[in-house]
């Protein structure tokens, strides 16, 4: 008997039959004893539908506009859900963001969580079995609703286990579990047992979307044990639990667990620009100014006392980044501007690397003998990434799936099947 928080995200309430088989499967969990706070998303597909519907007015929403429309995705599961746990007995009480409430900053579209209150939760259980709470919303301050990001449900459903001290976040999605990478485009990839919370920071950082980074800096925060499952499969399934013992996971682990990356990504290059101290700040600063993030940086060592400097965007920012670029170059007297959204980053992650050199150039050899050019390389200590043109990335998380031998169980890990 326990105290859990469910999550189920957008295919596992994709339809009123989905939202049935979810009924049950929290009724089980009741009947077990335990007392579940259940956090929903929208249906699938509906965010995307409504975020098209904001931008049909031409131009640029107005973000807490959109956030408006945004959040009624989530409200809708949230009543349907009910409908369904009343339909097979189960008494429920849904909520809103801003009924908990789920406080959060002012930054519209992608707001931060800063404060739950976890009495109204605990206050549900007096007279109802079951709290439904619409996952990806909050309120501000001044009383405004306000939604967390794109996949934003995952950082609902720790956050709120957090603030009611919950035994367990479960994550139910349409996958059994975290994977060494996304099985969509390496069907070898093996479900792990348990990763370490930093690797899965990682992960999410450098772009695998099973969970919002957002929940797994709340999860080590916090100390939240988290867990990813299937909403689809059998219930005997543990899924990945998400590991806070990293110090005897890195001894175990081989030395990469898993593999990441993003489409998301631009790259853009200032040529020729005149190599004197302070280059860098006038080429960053205007785009920090924007509010727009710089992923990876380069410059290039300085021929003719001129040197190209490169660097990573969002490619929703690829556009205003050239612009501000073109502006740039002129004032510097650099030689122009170029960029392409033609590329993807893949990334090799596993706290076994720290201790072990010659990750990286397994990693660039297995990209070479497969005919892929690198553009860009950054490492740290438990990750090394490389830019390469997306047409390849599929045969490049494929080839570093080989190499690195990751469908195989490590030996010492010795995974529980
Ligand atoms: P939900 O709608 O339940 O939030 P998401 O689509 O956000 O689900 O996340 C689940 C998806 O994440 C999977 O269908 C899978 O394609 C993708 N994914 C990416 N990387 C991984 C990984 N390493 N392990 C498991 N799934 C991954
Ligand atoms: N419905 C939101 C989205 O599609 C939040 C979520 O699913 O986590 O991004
Ligand atoms: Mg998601």
């Amino acid at each position: 008997m326990g105290l859990l928080v469910q999550k189920y995200g957008g295919t596992s309430v994709g339809s009123p039959e989905r939202i049935a088989a979810v009924a049950q499967r929290v009724s089980r969990a009741v009947a077990n004893g335990d007392k579940i706070v259940v956090v929903v998303s929208a249906m699938s597909g509906e965010t995307n539908r409504l975020v098209d519907l904001t931008n049909q007015f031409g131009g640029q929403p107005n973000e807490m506009h959109r956030d408006l429309v945004l959040a009624t995705g989530e409200q809708v599961t949230v009543g349907l859900l009910c409908i369904a746990l009343e339909k097979i007995g189960i008494t429920a009480k849904g909520m809103l963001g801003w009924q908990v409430p789920v406080l959060t900053d002012n930054a519209h579209s992608k707001a931060r969580i800063q404060n739950i209150s976890g009495a109204h939760i605990e206050a549900v259980f007096e007279d109802h079995q079951v709290c439904v709470i619409a996952g990806f919303q909050g309120v501000t301050g001044q009383g405004d609703v306000a939604t967390l990001g794109r996949g934003g449900s995952d950082t609902s459903a720790v956050a709120i286990a957090a603030a009611i001290n919950a035994d367990e976040c479960q994550i139910y999605t349409d996958v059994d579990g975290v994977y060494t990478t996304d099985p969509r485009v390496e069907p070898k990839a093996r479900k792990l047992n348990s990763i370490t919370f930093e690797e899965m920071l990682e992960m999410a950082s450098l772009g695998s979307k099973v969970l919002q980074i957002r929940s797994v800096e709340f999860a080590g925060k916090y100390k939240v044990p988290l867990r990813v499952l299937s909403s689809f499969t059998d219930e005997n399934n543990e899924g990945t639990l998400i590991s806070l013992d990293n110090e005897v996971s890195s001894m175990e682990q081989p030395l990469v667990s898993g593999i990441a990356f993003n489409r998301d990504e631009a790259k853009v290059t200032i040529r020729g620009v005149p190599d004197t101290p302070g280059a860098a700040f006038s080429i960053l600063g205007p785009v920090s100014e924007a509010n727009i993030d710089v992923d990876m940086i380069i410059q290039n060592i300085a021929l003719d006392n001129t040197t190209d400097f490169t660097f990573t965007v969002n490619r929703n920012d690829f556009e205003r980044t050239i612009e501000i670029l073109k502006d740039t170059s002129d004032k510097l007297g650099a030689r122009g501007v170029d960029g392409t959204c033609d590329i993807c980053k893949v990334s090799i992650v596993g706290v076994g690397m720290r201790s072990h050199a010659g990750v990286a150039s397994t990693m660039f050899k297995s990209l070479s003998s497969e005919g892929i050019n690198i553009q860009l390389i950054s490492t740290s200590e438990i990750k090394v990434s490389v830019v390469i043109n997306e047409k390849y990335l599929e045969l490049a998380v494929r080839a570093l799936h080989d190499a690195f031998q990751l469908d195989k169980a490590p030996e010492k890990t010795a995974e529980k099947a």
